[in-house]
């Protein structure tokens, strides 16, 4: 197809869409791929846990049309009917156990702590990224996280500028990285957790395009600028962090928080909140909101209620450890995690668990390492792998099409030597990855994912 009927297809998917009133966040999924000749690919695999939280099958054959898994077929297929036009590919991953691609719901893929950087956060006297930087720093983090096996991620705090280029060039394809659903700079009070802006020059600007608000109609008018700019979801911040030099007391009203969930909801946007003390956390529940971030310090009442209302978990029990660089031993806040027991309490409860790390605050690309903390505290591996699958399907909102292996999902898909229900530490070490239907990584080695066009072609066009 010629580089107008592409726009054009574009165009009509997006009025579609628009239409249809496809969500949000399905929309950073493109519709199925146009006719023309089909692309199979044969995953002959050893073991297929194809719906994680039921059981794996043995000797399986997923059959990759384009984008989509087109059948899960018994037995190990070499060839599948087609015409002359179609290219087949057998992968063999007889000796591998297959399963949908990974989805780590909090990252921050802007920027790692210890990366040395060029520029300065004056309000919290520590260098900081500068905005090209953090767009480079996205593309490289993306890839290292494809190549552990994440093939979609949800991006709660990087600059906009940088993280909306890079979400767009990973789905326009001329680069192959991890789907990114993103929310761009968090929703937060003046001087709250996500505020990072300076105190010179055009501060009102600035307060709007960063997301910092005081009052229910300046925070609507916040959550729509990150719709505006591109946003599919939206983070706001109620509490301080570990990261931050605030308390942990509430930054937002109850009416901040409700007015940011009205408006969100409105615009089919969902809402993810970092919140860690009691108090704050109910009231975040209370507004109607669909994550709570951390939510280390949550109480039993609380808990009963977001199981009430399908309430979200995001654990990130890797945000109770200080940037390994740092060298701090025994740190406070894992202590004070492990007193509170939140996510054990949680879990026992049937609260819904949804994977997130946080990384960022750790080198991307060691996410798995989340799935051994939630294993050590007692989390079954199969619900660990459920949580980072069809629960991150389902807080996404993407449960139609990604998170489950079967016939008319897109081709997100990863291998691994040994079998992560016996030993969770399986998932360090990714084997292959498919996203989309493209083979991004095979036999332990990444392709460099970059469409190249022939000598003198007139490409597609591509971007916005
Ligand atoms: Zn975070």
């Amino acid at each position: 197809m010629n580089g107008r009927g592409l726009a054009l297809g574009a165009w009509v998917g997006a009025w579609l869409g628009a239409c249809l009133g496809a969500t949000a966040a399905a929309q950073a999924i493109p519709a199925a791929a146009p006719s023309g000749p089909a692309r199979f690919v044969l995953l002959q695999a050893g073991s297929l846990l194809a719906v994680p939280g039921q059981p794996a099958a043995r000797e399986m054959t997923v059959v990759v049309k384009n984008d989509r898994i087109d059948r899960i077929a018994k037995g190990y297929l070499d060839d599948v009917p087609h015409s002359a036009a179609d290219t087949v590919r057998v992968v063999d991953l007889r000796t591998r156990f297959v399963l949908p691609g990974l989805m780590d719901a909090h990252v921050h893929l802007h920027m790692q702590a210890g990366d040395t950087t060029r520029g300065q956060s004056p309000r919290r006297g520590r260098s900081a990224p500068l905005l090209s930087d953090r767009a480079v720093n996205a593309v490289v983090y993306g890839r290292r996280t494809l190549a552990a096996g994440f093939t979609t991620v949800r991006d709660l705090g990087s600059d906009e500028e940088s993280i909306f280029a890079t979400r767009d060039l990973f789905a326009s394809g001329r680069v192959v990285g991890p789907r990114i659903l993103a929310s761009g700079s968090p929703i937060s009070a003046t001087g709250g957790h996500g505020d990072d802006t300076t105190v010179d020059g055009d501060l009102a600007g600035k307060r709007l395009m960063n997301g910092v608000c005081d009052g229910p109609a300046a925070c609507m008018a916040a959550v729509r600028m990150q719709h505006k700019l591109g946003a599919n979801v939206i983070k706001a911040t109620a509490t301080g962090g570990f990261s931050g030099e605030q308390s942990f007391e509430s930054q937002f009203t109850l009416e901040e928080l409700t007015a940011i969930v009205t408006a969100a909801h409105q615009l089919d946007l969902r809402v993810a909140v970092h919140a860690y003390t009691p108090k704050a956390i109910a009231e975040v529940v209370k507004s109607g909101a669909n994550s709570v971030e951390h939510g280390f310090f949550v109480d039993d009442a609380t808990l009963k209620e977001m199981k009430k209302k399908g309430v979200f978990l995001v654990p990130t029990l890797s945000a109770a450890f200080p940037p390994p660089f740092l060298g701090v031993k025994d740190p406070p806040s894992l202590k004070m995690r492990d007193e509170a027991k939140a996510f054990e309490r949680a879990y026992a409860m049937g609260v819904k668990i949804a994977f997130g790390t946080d990384a960022g605050t750790f080198n991307h690309g060691e996410n798995a390492k989340e799935f051994d903390l939630m294993v050590g505290y007692g989390m079954k591996p199969m619900d660990a792998i459920a949580a980072a699958t069809v629960g991150t399907a389902d807080l996404f909102g993407l449960s139609e099409q990604i998170g489950t292996l079967e016939s008319g999902k897109v081709a997100d898909v990863i291998a691994v030597t040994g079998n992560p229900l016996d030993t969770i530490a399986a998932l360090h070490t990714i084997d292959f990855v498919m996203k989309s239907g493209v083979v991004a990584k095979e036999n332990g080695i990444m392709h460099d994912g970059i469409t190249y066009l022939p000598f003198g072609s007139d490409g597609p066009r591509r971007g916005r």
